[in-house]
């Protein structure tokens, strides 16, 4: 076995669960025992490393390997989704027709242990010219977006992250993903006023009130956002995802509630795009009533390209020479890299595996991908200080 299938197979077999904001418990729930791990590699091979607590029990890993003055960062998270309805153990890693099954495998232990493998080699080598590198492995990115927000709270510079650009470990199939829509998700809830079902009149019922904000919403969609498109992500969109409503079919309920996923494109700002929802249901639907708005719970900005291209040179060339070509892409997930992005570091998202086989009921990733995204992260390591 390849030390970075050796170190993916360790990867996956220490359960990192993301709650989600559900009330998970148990021995496989947080990435308590994954920062320890990580924690310990870094010191067992000499790389010195810091602990950032996000939560109790919810640790960044920030990890930095000196060289030369320009410094590379690394990123990926610790965390997976939950484990519901699997068909096969999450856990216990199987190596089985050239790929490797388990939760996380794919997103993104396998770009977490490619670049930890890189970084190793690297060390090793002690090549001349090498970059620096910082290694960021954060908590909750599957939900929250809490441990990348974090790391870069006060700006870069604090915990010393500092980088002159920045990839970040997602399953892209080796594919550079240089743009990707945002997304921001949020409760509209109506309310009304509970009757016995045989006094109706007497009541308001807070589904029917729902029932319009509901049409208003779609017709936004239609009207206003399909029409609003980039050239490489396609069009804007709101999407209802739930709905909940009611108490039993003979009472006239007082609350519904719905919850809304807005994909954004660069440029579009989350708080901006929520409060324009509310200006289109006071101008254009009409009600008697006045819904409310809750917090949002997700709020994940897009990624827009990056002005300052070397990033994106530099490891479209290291495709070439490892993988006999390139590709530049546009994705439709949300990732860590808008925050870094933010933080004026210039970033890309690449690494092995397929975004299909990620939070599947039978997780997997080819060998062959994350051996050859490991090459990739070294060539760049190598060369990028030269440049
Ligand atoms: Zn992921």
């Amino acid at each position: 076995m390849s030390e970075v299938i050796d170190l993916l197979a360790q990867l996956v077999s220490i359960s990192s669960v993301n709650p989600m904001g559900r009330d998970l418990t148990g021995d496989d729930v947080l990435e308590t025992r994954m920062g320890h791990f990580l924690e310990a590699w870094f010191q067992q091979e000499g790389i010195p490393c810091q602990r950032q607590t996000v939560e109790p029990g919810r640790d960044n890993i920030i990890a930095h390997l000196a060289g030369g003055s320009r410094t590379v960062l690394f990123e990926a998270h610790q965390d997976v989704v939950p484990v519901d309805n699997m068909t096969i153990d999450p856990w216990k890693p199987e190596i089985r027709d050239g790929r490797l099954w388990g939760r996380g495998s794919c997103d993104t232990k396998a770009g977490m242990a490619g670049m930890m493998t890189a970084m190793r080699r690297l060390k090793t080598a002690a090549p001349a010219n090498m970059p620096s590198v910082t290694m960021l492995c954060v908590v909750d990115e599957e939900h929250q977006f809490r441990g990348i927000s974090k790391a870069f709270e006060m700006g870069a510079g604090e915990m010393g992250i500092e980088a002159d650009m920045a990839i970040v470990a997602e399953p892209t199939e080796l594919e550079i993903v240089a743009s990707h829509k945002g997304v921001v998700r949020w409760k509209i809830v109506t309310e009304g006023i509970s009757v016995h079902s045989a006094n109706r009149d007497d009541g308001v019922n807070a589904i029917v009130r729902m029932g319009q904000v509901i049409q208003a919403l779609e017709n936004f969609h239609q009207q206003v956002l399909r029409s609003r498109t980039d050239p490489a992500l396609g069009n804007a969109a709101l999407s209802i995802g739930c709905i909940r409503g009611g108490t039993s079919v003979n009472t006239v309920p007082n609350r519904c509630e719905i919850e809304i996923d807005r994909r954004l494109l660069p440029g579009e700002e989350p708080m901006e795009c929520i409060a324009e929802v509310h200006a289109w249901l006071t101008e254009h639907a009409q009600l008697d009533f006045a819904p409310l708005f809750e917090d949002p719970w997700v709020i994940s900005p897009p990624l827009q390209r990056t002005d300052d291209e070397t990033v994106i040179r530099q490891l479209a060339q290291s495709c070439d020479r490892i993988l006999g070509s390139h590709k530049i892409s546009d994705v439709a997930y949300g990732t860590d890299a808008p925050v870094i992005a933010g933080a004026g570091i210039p970033v890309v998202v690449f690494g092995a595996g397929s975004v299909r086989q990620a939070h599947s009921k039978d997780e997997w990733v080819s060998i062959e991908q994350v051996e050859q995204a490991t090459e990739v992260f070294y060539d760049f390591l190598v060369r990028v200080g030269k440049g």
